[in-house]
């Protein structure tokens, strides 16, 4: 699976990072970082966790 994020569209509330936070990063620039663009399969419930998570629906996943 692939993580694609809509950085024009994240607000950087940290949301995803809750979730699933071997993946996402948001950090003290206020910016958030996907620390693992393609995330082992065992990762793949806490992704959707993040997914759904966020309220701007910035995150999707390409598999
Ligand atoms: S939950 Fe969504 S809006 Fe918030 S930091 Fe993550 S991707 Fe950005």
């Amino acid at each position: 699976m692939r993580i694609v994020v809509d950085f024009e569209t994240c607000e950087s509330n940290a949301l995803c990072m809750a979730a699933a936070p071997e993946v996402f990063e948001v950090r003290d620039d206020d910016k958030l970082y996907v620390l693992v663009e393609n995330p082992d399969e065992e990762l793949r419930a806490k992704v959707e966790a993040a997914v759904r998570a966020c309220p701007k629906q910035a995150i999707k996943i390409e598999d």
